[in-house]
């Protein structure tokens, strides 16, 4: 636990979060600021600073909770499709230092890519 950063705050119950799937290893929540409806973060419950840090069986395992939730949130939310992606360091974007998989539904083509 990094005692300063959000998405641990968020994983212990410490802060709110819109929580959408949970396991021993990962959860799943809504994003704050979402870019399209039905916007989630999957996010490990052990701190990983991102992508590139993560322990592979993690990686493995959320990757396949990613897989099956975005799935799911496609079809409930009546999408075309997603964007499953990670941002690794602030060259490449990333603003949370804990890793996480965003899950942006695209219900319409050009709506903009995060
Ligand atoms: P990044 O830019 O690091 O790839 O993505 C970080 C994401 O975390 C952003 O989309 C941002 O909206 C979201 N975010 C930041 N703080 C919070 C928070 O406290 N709660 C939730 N649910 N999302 C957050
Ligand atoms: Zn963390």
């Amino acid at each position: 636990m990094d005692q300063n950063c959000i998405f641990c705050k968020i994983a212990n119950k410490e802060i709110p979060g819109k929580i959408v799937y949970e396991d021993d290893v990962c959860m799943a929540f809504l994003d704050l600021s979402q870019v399209t409806d039905g916007h989630t973060l999957v996010i490990p419950k052990k701190h990983y600073a991102s992508i590139l840090e993560v322990d592979d069986d993690v990686l493995m395992h959320m990757s396949v909770v990613a897989k099956n939730l975005a799935n799911k949130i496609v079809e409930k939310m009546g999408a075309k499709g997603c964007n499953i992606l990670s941002n690794a360091n602030e060259v490449a974007g990333q603003t949370v230092h804990h890793f996480h998989i965003h899950i942006i539904p695209r219900y319409e083509e050009n709506e903009g890519i995060k």
